[in-house]
């Protein structure tokens, strides 16, 4: 019988929101993979949890899951933590989720905090859907070719490191300047805010306090403009049509295509010849 691995979620803060079943789970594994093993007896120390524990983490992710899985497979249970929230999510650990899978050891996610869940939930956008893109690039350049990807119709869930949150709220306010954003900092901690503004207004907000520059933060920019598929498509055939024919023949024939009203296709032809 093989052992099974436990990826389980804690406290991004507040240790009252460690649940009973995670608690309960980590008492009762054989080995506790952490993150940082010194960042976790803390937490450990306050269940009263003596497990032991091993270092899992982004630079010994596979020499040390070699030995979690050769425990797993000869019985051993393991648990799977980070230094806080969800295991894997912008944390190490995918890794040796990965090779329990492979290895036919079974996995058993035990849910709880997530940053990214909890700044969602506060933002109070519509998130049938939304795009957790992490942390942005750390150089400027590259960072602002990345929010070119980040232009959708939903809202987009930011992490950002402090020393960092000054610059990314100037980059995110030049470019979608005419949206809100749900400014999340130290969620679940003493000084927890979460506020939601205009992103014009957002670096004011940032340096009304100078305490705020500091902590941990999520950002959630709000949804775009929902686009039609057809009025991009629309766009494109346009150009090629434009081609090898005059506007007015290629905004006629653009216009059959895609459904989109001629008169429209015939002023971007006119535009785009001049
Ligand atoms: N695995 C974690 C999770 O499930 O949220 C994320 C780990 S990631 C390395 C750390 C980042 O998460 C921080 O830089 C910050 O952006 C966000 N974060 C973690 N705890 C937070 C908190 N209490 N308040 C706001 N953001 C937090």
């Amino acid at each position: 019988m093989t052992g099974t691995l436990y990826v389980i979620a804690t406290p991004i803060g507040n240790l009252a929101d460690a649940s009973p079943r995670s608690v309960e789970t980590l008492r009762n594994v054989d080995l506790i993979a952490c993150e940082d093993t010194r960042t976790s007896s803390k937490l450990l120390a306050h269940f009263g949890i003596s497990v032991r524990t091993v270092a899992l983490h982004e630079h010994n992710e596979r020499t040390a899951s070699k030995e979690l899985i050769q425990a797993l497979r000869h019985g051993k249970s393991i648990a799977l933590i980070s230094d806080a929230g969800t295991p894997a999510l912008s944390d190490p650990g995918a890794w040796l989720v990965a090779q329990a899978h492979a290895a036919g050891i079974p996995v058993c996610p035990v849910a709880g905090p997530s940053a990214a869940a909890a700044a969602i939930s506060a933002a109070g956008f519509p998130a049938s859907r939304f795009l957790f893109a992490g942390f942005l690039p750390a150089q400027a350049g590259a960072r602002r070719k990345a929010l070119q990807a980040l232009d959708l119709p939903y809202p987009v869930v930011i992490y950002e490191a402090p020393h960092r949150i000054s610059e990314t709220l100037k980059d995110l306010a030049a470019k979608f300047g005419d949206r809100e954003i749900v400014i999340a900092r130290e969620l679940s901690k003493k000084f927890e805010e979460v506020a939601r503004m205009p992103l014009a207004a957002a670096v004011e907000w940032l340096e009304e306090r100078r305490e705020r520059a500091q902590g941990e933060f999520v950002l959630v920019l709000a949804p775009g403009e929902e686009r039609p598929a057809s009025a991009v498509d629309a766009e494109r055939v346009l150009d090629v049509l434009l081609g090898s024919l005059p506007p007015s023949e290629a905004a006629k024939l653009a216009a059959r295509i895609t459904g989109e009203p001629k008169s429209e296709l015939y002023k971007k032809a006119l535009k785009r010849t001049k």
